[in-house]
């Protein structure tokens, strides 16, 4: 189920120390089952101060987000904002990502 996750879902972090916070998936990383959510697990990073040509400082104290578990992460239904969501069965045999609260496609 959490590999219904794409690219640009908001989701619902469910575990972990970012536990109830929403965020934009910036990117999926289906090997390693992970995905980096906007805002959420950021890490400190100092980068090395240089300076410029025009002589002001570039570098120093850099936020970046941390690549977070997919089964820390729930989709949410952008009508209601509910974390349950769902497969609904095509008759063709696909799936289409549903909330199964309201039935929005997702
Ligand atoms: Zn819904």
């Amino acid at each position: 189920m959490s590999l219904m996750i794409k690219k640009g879902d908001t989701v619902r972090i469910i575990g972990g120390k970012d536990k109830g916070a929403d965020g934009r998936v910036l990117e999926v990383i289906p090997k390693k089952r992970r995905v980096i959510v906007e805002g959420v697990n950021t890490v400190t990073r100092h980068e090395k101060i240089r300076m410029s040509r025009r002589g002001s400082q570039e570098g120093g104290i850099a936020h970046k987000e941390a690549p977070v578990d997919i089964s820390n992460v729930a989709l949410l239904c952008p009508t209601d904002g509910t974390a349950r969501a769902g497969y609904r069965m095509e008759e063709g045999g696909g799936k289409v990502r549903i909330c199964k609260k309201c039935g929005t496609e997702i």
